[in-house]
């Protein structure tokens, strides 16, 4: 599900896409992302989540690999849907033009809500189908909400490149705590 932004913030450093701080510029989030064609384009974010199919059907064999492998660039699509509810309009179509975006980062209240919403129904789905220490996984959704709300409401990222170190870092260390935990049952 969030593989287009993990995508995202290494072809930020390599000033391949690009972002720049531009301070209120929507009422919680500071970044004017005016290049993204790679990642963040409609157009885009079929191919990557076509790629992801085809590469869970390249790498598993067990299981219901054809429903799963669907599940998986459903997931993977879905960013862009999400995205398009908070993004001011700088989701390009393709390439870098024809622009969308509801907007919803300039209602913070109800964007915030909708992200915690995302994350405790999704964990409340995922408590049941796998055996996993339910109030340690809890008590981590409500880390990472806190450091959402510092992101939202805190102050705005140095700068464009700092703003995409912080994010890998953040993904990749909230996916190590989470399969820690999953290990952990
Ligand atoms: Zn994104």
């Amino acid at each position: 599900m969030q593989l287009l932004d993990v995508f995202w913030a290494p072809l930020i450093v390599l000033g391949i896409e690009k972002v720049r701080i531009v301070p209120r510029i929507t009422a919680s989030n500071p970044l004017d992302l005016y290049y993204m064609p790679y990642t963040h384009s409609l157009l885009a974010a079929l191919l990557w989540s076509a790629g992801a199919l085809l590469v869970y059907r390249l790498f598993v064999t067990r299981g219901l690999v054809g429903k799963a492998a669907l599940v998986v660039a459903l997931a993977v699509f879905s960013h862009w849907i999400l995205d398009f509810l908070v993004h001011r309009p700088d989701l390009p179509l393709y390439d870098n033009t024809a622009k969308v975006g509801l907007g919803l980062w300039n209602f913070p209240a109800v964007a915030f809500a909708l992200e915690a919403g995302l994350l405790f129904g999704g964990m409340w789905l995922y408590f049941g189908t796998a055996v996993v220490p339910r109030l340690r996984m809890v008590v981590f959704g409500l880390v990472m909400l806190a450091i959402q709300a510092y992101v939202f409401f805190g102050p705005p990222p140095a700068s464009d490149k700092a703003a995409a170190w912080t994010a890998l870092a953040a993904y990749a260390l909230f996916a190590a705590v989470v399969a820690r935990l999953e290990r952990a049952r």
